[in-house]
């Protein structure tokens, strides 16, 4: 996850003990080094952080559960609890993994107003910067939850009636890292996820980044081809004379009720 999150969201991290991935950019590996409180919460085996947990509540809200820990790694067996706790409130609730493969898993599982992000920074090889799944083996999990949630434009009558408002999937392009752009856009848009969001490195980790007139290129083609691509802050930071407008409107929440 990236160091500052989303517009008009509400960040809540009810799992507790290590993140399975080990990216080497996240920002929460800073955090650890200085906050023995932090250290302390995202070590060891996973479990429940039961008062983080409880600020879960109210309604109306956009929650984003999971900053700090990947909850679809070592942590997945706390989703049932989480579920439990994010149906008993009327909100949004954006979850964010790198194992969108535990979607297709836990499809039925998701509150109603849910959206599904994946983060996918490049098309090409992540070994050597993180152990999660290869950005491939994540585009084909969520072609298959896409399957699941019958959001295929081939099945538009397929629906599950289970929710009032459709899970949508988000895929977040953060950090952006060298890509290869033919092959990186042709997959983004398959899957023809609702929303795109797009950032850079916050932490001066010195990844391999695309040059300005390639990430340029990027939000071009994706902003013809999809309905909803937003650009973070720390695209910006990095890339500062992008001629776009900044991200300030709330996506979340759709009202299709
Ligand atoms: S998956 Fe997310 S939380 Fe886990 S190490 Fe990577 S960036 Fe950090």
């Amino acid at each position: 996850m990236s160091k500052r999150m989303y517009p008009h969201v509400t960040t809540v991290n009810p799992a507790s003990g290590s993140c399975e991935y080990g990216c080497c950019y996240c920002y929460m590996n800073e955090l650890k080094r200085n906050f023995p409180d932090v250290r302390k919460k995202y070590s060891g085996v996973s479990r429940m952080d039961d008062k983080a947990l409880k600020r879960i509540c109210g309604s109306g809200k956009v929650y984003f559960v999971g900053s700090g820990v990947d909850l679809f790694g070592y942590q997945h067996g706390l989703m049932p609890a989480i579920f439990e706790r994010c149906y008993a409130y009327d909100n949004y609730y954006l979850f964010q993994t790198k194992q969108p493969y535990r979607y297709c898993q836990l499809t039925e599982c998701f509150p109603n107003k849910s959206i599904l992000a994946t983060t996918i920074e490049t098309n090409r090889d992540t070994s050597l910067i993180s152990v999660a799944p290869a950005p491939d083996v994540r585009f084909a999990a969520l072609r298959e939850t896409k399957k699941w949630l019958r959001h295929d434009a081939d099945m538009p009558n397929e629906a599950p009636t289970k929710w009032s408002i459709m899970p949508r999937i988000a895929i977040i392009v953060e950090p952006i890292l060298e890509f290869d752009f033919e092959e990186f856009y042709e997959q983004l848009v398959k899957i023809h996820p609702d929303i795109v969001v797009i950032g850079a490195d916050s932490g001066n980790n010195n990844l391999p980044e695309p040059n300005f007139e390639k990430v340029c290129e990027l939000i071009d083609a994706l902003t013809a081809a999809l309905l909803c691509v937003r650009l973070k802050d720390t695209l910006f930071d990095r890339y500062p004379e992008l001629p776009y407008e900044r991200w300030t409107d709330d996506i979340w929440r759709i009202d299709n009720e």
